[in-house]
């Protein structure tokens, strides 16, 4: 379906021509049709990344009369943040229209926002109190209101808007249609729409209350002492991270967000104890990625709208589920993946299953990385680094000779195990002593990879487009490692690891990706070599099993892998060029917040640095200093 079959003015059509909508998302087509409509009360249940902005915000600029002085919609929502965020967009659907957009919100001059009012506004973007605020000094008009559209209504009522909504409703024609968007439909958004629509016309973008297919949930059982240790490791294991890690409190959020800051995570707080302009400028680096991890409350999130949120990490669950599914939805925006990390202790599962119940989604058992798993994830990305660095010979020409020099008596190995550990061997140490976070370790680890394999089962295996899936007979328990595989399949074929993708290491067998082209080199070469006195063998998986739970037979090869665990760490090295958040993103790593806006030459792991306490500080269990990842500064440049 096309935008030009929806019934949109040309004007419109021209302004999304510009901004590059090539096709309507599920809710557009199914909403404009209607609300381009006379009679149009309407209720969307879709969550933030379905599109659901243009959903309600192309049919409304389409609507409004050209030149209008006097609001005719009106757009009510949660936060500042999307307030400046939607009205942004309905300027850009307006941008061929004589449709003038006014946001009005908290937290700054109200007579600026009054002056301009005056002017003329045919659409207001506001925030419930500031509306109100707006109404009670009789500096806005609402009698020319045809449209209200309530957007995020379920977000708007928990924060405790309930009765700015009813009088803001109340101060309106009666005649208006009301559009309301909830990601969820508790009784208090059933209510608004009882009292104030007639005969809505519902869509729903999956079912009620139920979660984005593109997020993975996964939890993590872990001891309450262990919680801050098992995020710094789930962290490192996913180097490319862009997160957002939720706290209960004010004082954890501040807590955790400067503990990681101090060790050297490119991570900062987001909580109302800040001042606006705190938050404006917290926000506008994560925004910009220059914030790698953004830790922050449930209320300070709200209305946070970024696509490309790799993770979600739920320091603590929140007391209320509805909350749950607003955190998880920060991710997977736009169509991408995304993963909602949850840590729990072991008297936390019931939660986790009144979730699943509620939001009709399934958890996977997770894991939390040990030691070696880290620290092959890391030295993987410093590789990947190495190899795909810009060398710029005319910089280096005048120092090669003095560096030959210096390397003179040294084998080639040599010179990389040097150069690897004097990046490494802080990690390294770091996680020498490190033990397993994993509260129900020992059993823990059947069950998880139980879960994973049943949860593949269900929703069938991606193998990603142009690769060959390979199942190996060997495992974890034969010492096999992602690095092991990656050697083993590199060495007997004498590609690169460029060619191979993911991998998932079970207890006593494996998968890995490659390009399709490589299949038949690789079936030839591997099949019978020989890793560590264990003898592989290979072969090709169906990529999708035959589904139903069966987990008998086929579901042991084709439905047993794990997704998501190596996903992250190894996508952005430089291998996969980032397919998982869609940008691209070849090593844009993090390195430590102060190292990176430092700015200036950074003496990587160079023996001054190294031998000094400083911010990594010397070797730690994980409650203690930290060292660096490796990989360029995260930022957006990096993309
Ligand atoms: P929303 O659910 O409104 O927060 O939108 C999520 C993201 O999808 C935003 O970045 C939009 O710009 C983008 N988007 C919305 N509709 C489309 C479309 N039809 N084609 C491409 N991108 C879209």
């Amino acid at each position: 379906m096309t935008f030009e079959e929806l019934g949109l003015k040309s004007e419109v059509l021209k302004s999304l021509k510009e901004l590059g909508f090539e096709a309507p998302t599920p809710i557009q087509q199914k909403a404009i049709p209607y609300l381009l409509g006379a009679n149009s009360d309407f209720v969307g249940l879709a969550q933030t990344g379905t599109g659901k902005t243009a959903a309600f915000g192309l049919p409304l600029v389409n609507n409004i009369e050209n030149h209008a002085k006097t609001p005719q919609g009106l757009v009510i929502c949660p936060t500042r943040e999307l307030c400046l965020q939607i009205s942004k967009d309905l300027e850009i659907y307006a941008k061929f229209l004589k449709v003038k957009v006014v946001a009005v919100y908290g937290g700054t001059d109200i007579r600026r926002q009054m002056t301009e009012i005056r002017q003329g506004a045919s659409i207001i973007v506001a925030t419930p109190g500031r509306l109100m605020d707006l109404i009670n000094r009789k500096a806005v008009q609402l009698h020319e209101v045809e449209y209200v559209v309530l957007d995020e209504a379920d977000e708007m009522l928990n924060m405790g808007f309930k009765e700015d909504i009813d009088s803001i409703l109340e101060s309106t024609p009666d005649h208006k249609n009301v559009w309301l968007f909830s990601a969820t439909m508790p009784a208090e958004v059933a209510r608004i729409s009882k009292n104030y629509m007639t005969d809505p016309f519902e869509v729903s973008i999956g079912h009620k209350n139920q979660s984005n297919e593109n997020i993975d949930h996964i939890y993590y059982v872990v001891k309450e002492k262990d919680r801050y240790a098992a995020v710094k490791r789930l962290i490192d294991f996913n180097p490319d991270i862009y997160g957002l890690i939720f706290c209960r409190t004010r004082q954890e959020t501040g807590s955790v967000a400067e503990k990681l800051a101090k060790e050297g995570y490119n991570a900062e707080p987001l909580h109302g104890d800040l001042s606006q302009a705190q938050r404006d400028r917290v926000m506008e680096r994560f925004r910009n990625k220059d914030l790698q991890i953004l830790v922050a409350t449930d209320v300070a999130a709200r209305g946070l709208d970024i696509d490309n949120i790799t993770h979600v990490i739920n320091y603590n669950l929140p007391d209320d589920i509805e909350n749950y599914t607003h955190r998880s939805g920060r991710t997977a925006r736009a169509g991408k993946k995304g993963e909602s990390l949850v840590l729990i202790n072991t008297r936390e599962h019931g939660k986790i299953r009144a979730i699943e119940k509620q939001m009709r989604t399934t958890f996977t058992a997770g894991i939390i990385p040990n030691a070696k798993e880290i620290c092959e994830i890391q030295l993987m990305k410093l590789i990947n680094k190495v190899i795909s660095i810009d060398v710029r010979e005319r910089d280096i020409q005048t120092f090669m000779p003095t560096i030959m020099a210096g390397f003179e008596d040294m084998s080639k190995e040599e010179v990389i195990k040097h150069f690897v550990s004097a990046e490494f061997n802080r990690f390294i140490e770091y996680y020498e002593r490190a033990g397993d976070l994993n509260a129900t370790s020992g059993k823990g680890d059947d069950r998880g990879f139980e879960d994973r394999t049943k949860r593949r089962d269900r929703k069938g295996d991606e193998t990603e487009s142009g690769k060959t899936r390979f199942f190996v007979s060997i495992g974890r328990r034969d010492g096999l490692n992602p690095g092991g595989l990656l050697r083993l399949v590199c060495d007997a074929t004498g590609l690169n690891s460029a060619n191979v993708g993911r991998i998932d290491i079970m207890t006593s067998y494996s998968f890995f990706e490659a390009d399709n082209e490589h299949s038949d080199n690789i079936l030839k070469s591997v099949n019978g070599s020989n890793y560590e006195g264990h003898e592989v063998n290979i072969e090709i998986t169906k990529s999708k099993p035959s589904g139903g739970g069966n987990r008998g037979g086929g579901g042991r090869r084709d439905g047993g892998s794990f997704g998501g665990k190596f996903r992250g760490g190894r996508d952005g090295g430089g291998r996969d060029g980032g397919g998982r958040d869609g940008g691209g993103r070849r090593d844009g790593g993090f390195r430590g917040g102060s190292d990176d806006r430092r700015g200036g030459p950074k003496r990587d792991g160079g023996s001054s640095r190294d031998g000094g306490p400083k911010r990594d500080g010397g070797p730690k269990k994980d409650g203690g200093g930290r060292p660096r990842s490796f990989g360029k500064p995260f930022n957006k440049k990096s993309n």
